[in-house]
């Protein structure tokens, strides 16, 4: 199946992994492996993937012939089965074979399985309201998930015992040949659908009733979620260890990632609150006082100074009003209040005369007959700015794809050329 002379591929990146020279000797070899495995070991919060490498580079290289073959055409050929296959053992199993039943950490030996690996995290996104996330809050959630069922204790079987699965042999990988083209071939690995990527499988008679052979069942379960004052939208909030079980596995964790829903009044930025209030001219101009009703309900008395005028788009601050800090929620940021100034829409004669009275004289009753007369007459009409932009913009965006596609055919024939 595969070609009787393979590619040469990279034939140094073991070496590269333990440290060592290519004419290292079998004692360098050990000496390099020993040193890296027990720095990187997951027992030791190292890296599995690293660890994994270490042991997979390890014993490639400790075999007189396993080496050869790496050295003479690379990873490839021994992965196409020259060797025996690279990386076939449990990486902690070569650990072990090599410290022996000893603990090399020293000490309060560990007795949890030597297969272990991590399972997945499951992350759950969790809708709170601002008020949720300025006073705090707890939520029950019900929740089902896999235990290891409590009658075969994770076996599966009622004897315990299990087979090699026949479809994987074992591996509980498939791999499966591509041809790219005459002589090139792409190997794809991926988890035998047969076991389910365990490389077991369980007599029929022997399953364990309880669990139908799945090693695991179905629980529900109640977690209580503290929603803290001041948290932030897209915080996690993670329950270590409550995921899904599987045999031979560290169980992940659940996460809760907070999604703080859209307030109708308030806007939240870091620590600060934003709060949009709209005044008619008459409390622009003369005062006002309205009563805002806070996150936590508590109803503030809201007003201006005697004889300030706001303005439209104007901004006021109360301090100590915005949001909690996250674990210090005694310490609090700011209340910004945006106002808005409604006018009226129109006047009548009467009103501008009074009004006239009282405010400063317009500038335009400065010009004299004789300028007037020199100019042009003109037409005010309505625009709806922000449409009148967005249209224009649309405009320039369909001429510049129009553009870009006539460049386009000549770019797209080079790319077939290249390809030819
Ligand atoms: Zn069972
Ligand atoms: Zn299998």
């Amino acid at each position: 199946m595969f070609g009787r002379a393979p590619k040469k591929s990279d034939n140094t990146r073991y070496y590269e992994i333990l440290g060592v020279s290519k004419n290292a000797s079998q004692d360098d070899l050990k000496k390099a492996y020993k040193k890296a495995a027990i720095k990187n070991h997951p027992d030791k919060g190292g890296d599995p993937e690293k660890f994994k490498e270490l042991a997979q580079a390890y014993e490639v290289l400790s075999d007189p012939e396993k080496r050869e073959i790496y050295d003479q055409y690379g990873e490839d050929a021994l992965k196409e089965g020259m060797g025996g296959g690279a990386g076939a053992h449990d990486p902690f199993d070569i650990f072990q074979s090599f410290f022996g039943a000893s603990n090399p950490f020293g000490g309060g030996g560990s007795s949890r399985g030597r297969r272990q690996r991590r399972g997945e995290d499951v992350i759950h996104p969790l809708k709170v309201s601002l008020e949720d996330l300025y006073s705090g809050t707890a939520k029950k959630l019900s929740l089902s998930r896999n235990v290891i069922c409590s009658k075969c204790k994770g076996k599966g079987s009622k004897s315990g015992a299990s087979m090699k699965c026949s479809g994987c042999q074992g591996s509980g990988v498939k791999v499966s040949i591509r041809h790219l083209g005459p002589s090139m071939i792409q190997q794809m690995q991926h988890s035998c659908n047969e076991c389910k990527g365990t490389g077991e499988t369980i007599n029929d008679k022997d399953r364990c009733p309880q669990c139908k052979g799945e090693k695991v069942v179905q629980e529900k379960k109640v977690l209580e979620v503290i929603v803290e004052k001041g948290m932030q939208n897209g915080q996690r909030i993670t329950f270590p260890g409550e995921a899904d079980e599987a045999p031979d596995t560290v169980t992940g964790d659940i996460v809760f990632v907070l999604q703080q829903k859209e307030h109708p009044k308030f806007k939240r930025k870091g620590d600060d609150l934003f709060y949009e209030y709209t005044l008619s001219l008459t409390e622009a101009l003369c005062g006002f006082q309205f009563i805002l009703t806070h996150l936590d309900g508590r109803q503030l008395l809201i007003k201006s100074n005697p004889g300030e005028v706001v303005k439209p788009d104007q901004f006021k601050a109360i301090n100590d009003e915005g949001m909690p800090m996250y674990q210090r929620p005694f310490m609090r940021g700011k209340m910004y209040i945006h106002f808005t100034v409604e006018f009226p829409d129109s006047l009548t004669p009467e009103q501008c005369k009074a009004l006239e009275a009282v405010l400063p004289p317009r500038t335009s009753s400065q010009m004299t007959d004789m300028e007037l007369d020199e100019c042009e007459e003109t037409t005010l009409h309505d625009v709806n700015i922000e449409e009148e932009m967005r249209r224009k913009q649309a405009q320039a965006q369909a001429q510049e794809a129009y553009d870009e596609d006539d460049e386009g055919h000549g770019g797209a024939q080079r790319v077939q050329c290249a390809q030819q």
